[in-house]
């Protein structure tokens, strides 16, 4: 979560950002600001998501592929790729094409 993030879902939620980041958010060990729990609070039972137009950068960039600088995010791309098909496929494609 962005400091933008924070502060767009927190307005859309009539919260104040401390709050905000108090009730939902953690300090990871890269030093992001992250979910406390997974699977996302904001997740609703019918796998919508209830804060859509607001929702994190992140979630609206998932999973990563039009990233210019791609190579930056390898790790998380390869962890990617245990959930994802898109990105699975992706890094699949990559490889094929290295090998040729
Ligand atoms: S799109 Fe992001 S914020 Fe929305 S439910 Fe999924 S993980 Fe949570």
């Amino acid at each position: 979560y962005t400091e933008k993030d924070i502060e767009r879902i927190a307005r859309h939620l009539r919260m104040k950002p401390a709050d905000f980041e108090a009730k939902f958010l953690r300090v990871d060990e890269d030093n992001d600001k992250v979910l406390q729990n997974l699977p996302c609070f904001f997740l609703n039972d019918d796998n919508t998501c209830s804060i859509y137009d607001v929702r994190p950068k992140a979630c609206r960039e998932y999973p990563h592929t039009d990233r210019k600088k791609i190579y930056q995010i390898n790790n998380l791309m390869i962890k990617n790729t245990i959930i994802c098909p898109a990105a699975y496929e992706f890094v699949e494609r990559i490889m094929k094409n290295l090998a040729k």
